[in-house]
């Protein structure tokens, strides 16, 4: 059984994550969704509210593809996260050129540090990819309109911390 970890922030899911976790699922028999803690970012949403609006996502789209899809918390070293959940593959987004210099970092740093794991780079549909959840906090938290890059779920949390 193929095991794929797809490892974000996730604060909070947006479309452009379901995309991947969409595609990710056509790669794999059980996709593990790894919420990073990461105190360094100041996330909006506590750990437990990233993993409970990942779970509500992750459930639909594990009926509707039949794939398992869980949701995994993590804090230590993501290759280590890898090897706990039994990953044989770790699955990332990319979007534009911004992100293509730090995730070329890391997959020298995690080959180093594991050669057996691979990693792999999925994109999303093109209305999809300029979706990043910085900037739909930032919309939400100006008042705008966030239903083209969230689930109703996600806007409703959105509106509940901004008020
Ligand atoms: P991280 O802090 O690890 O970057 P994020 O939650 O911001 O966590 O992103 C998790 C993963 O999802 C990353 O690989 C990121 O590139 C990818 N991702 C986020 N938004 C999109 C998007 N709109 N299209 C494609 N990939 C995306």
């Amino acid at each position: 059984m193929r095991v794929g970890l797809y490892p974000g922030t996730f604060d909070p899911v947006t479309f452009g994550h379901i995309d991947i976790m969409r595609r990710a699922a056509l790669l794999v028999d059980r996709l593990v969704i790894g919420v990073a803690i990461n105190r360094d970012k100041r996330p909006l949403f506590s750990l437990e509210e990233r993993v409970a609006m990942v779970e509500a996502e992750a459930g639909r789209l594990a009926a509707e593809t039949g794939i398992e899809i869980v949701a995994h918390p993590f804090e230590n070293l993501l290759i280590d996260c890898a090897r706990d959940v039994g990953a044989a593959v770790i699955l990332r987004g990319l979007r534009a050129v911004a992100d293509f210099e730090y995730e070329f970092q890391m997959v020298g740093m995690n080959r180093a540090l594991d050669d057996r794991i691979e990693t792999v780079f999925l994109m999303a549909e093109a209305r999809h990819q300029a979706i990043a959840s910085k900037l739909v906090k930032e919309i939400a938290r100006l008042g705008g309109d966030v239903s083209k890059f969230v689930s109703p779920a996600v806007r409703a949390a959105l509106k509940a911390k901004f008020g």
